[in-house]
């Protein structure tokens, strides 16, 4: 069995803290969007696919479909072939226009900016919502996509196994801010502290730092 890590103490989780966000103030999401609409979609299409990937899918898709009623009466096989670079495009379309139907069907064509009705559409889970809700109205909640994921291992900030535990010990342990370290945590983990790699010579963690070992979510 793996031996687990020392975790951060709570003065090292302070000190942490500090420096995310003096280093990522007010860093946004990298996914381009103008509504909530395109930022739900946006951020579905993200799953397993790079923000850069989905900014390359999302001008056309926008054109055809610029409006949650107008997705909701799409084919879904045409926007398959519009979102077919992205990866599990298949159910990714279905689940969009599902989705759709049910803000016009349920919500009277208003999407719901509130994590509990999010949850509710198809296709999005937690992480979609949290992200939605981060980005879009600040909420205090917290994300865990595979880059949260092993930044926070890294950093002894967890040693849960799966991102639910881990967007709960971050949750419990940071307890504010949390929009801002969500992005500053992708951020980080994109550009510095990368799965393979990591610039640790451009790291200004590196005294909290437990391994460079990748880390993957179950
Ligand atoms: S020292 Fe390297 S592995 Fe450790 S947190 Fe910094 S970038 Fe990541």
């Amino acid at each position: 069995m793996k031996k687990r890590r020392k975790l951060a103490t709570k003065k090292e989780i302070e000190a942490i803290k500090k420096l995310f966000l003096e280093h990522y103030p007010d860093s946004v999401t990298e996914l381009n969007y103008k509504s909530l609409y395109e930022l739900l979609v946006a951020v579905m299409l993200s799953a397993q696919c790079t923000d850069k990937r989905v900014n390359i899918i999302t001008p056309a898709l926008f054109e055809k479909y610029p409006t949650v009623e107008a997705l909701s009466k799409a084919n879904v096989d045409d926007v398959k072939e519009l979102i077919k670079s992205c990866s599990f495009f298949n159910n990714k379309a279905k689940n969009m226009v599902a989705m759709a139907k049910m803000v016009m069907e349920e919500f009277g064509g208003e999407i719901p900016l509130d994590r509990d009705k999010l949850v509710k559409l198809p296709g999005v889970g937690q992480k979609t919502a949290n992200v939605v809700m981060i980005e879009y109205a600040q909420a205090e909640y917290m994300a865990v996509d595979t880059h949260v994921f092993r930044v926070a291992h890294r950093l002894g900030l967890s040693n849960a196994t799966t991102p639910k535990a881990t967007e709960e010990d971050l949750v419990r342990k940071f307890k504010t801010d949390l929009p801002k370290l969500h992005q500053a945590m992708v951020l980080f983990g994109r550009y510095i502290c990368k799965a393979i790699k990591p610039e640790c010579d451009k790291c200004f963690l590196t005294e909290y730092c437990r391994t460079t070992d990748n880390f993957k979510p179950r």
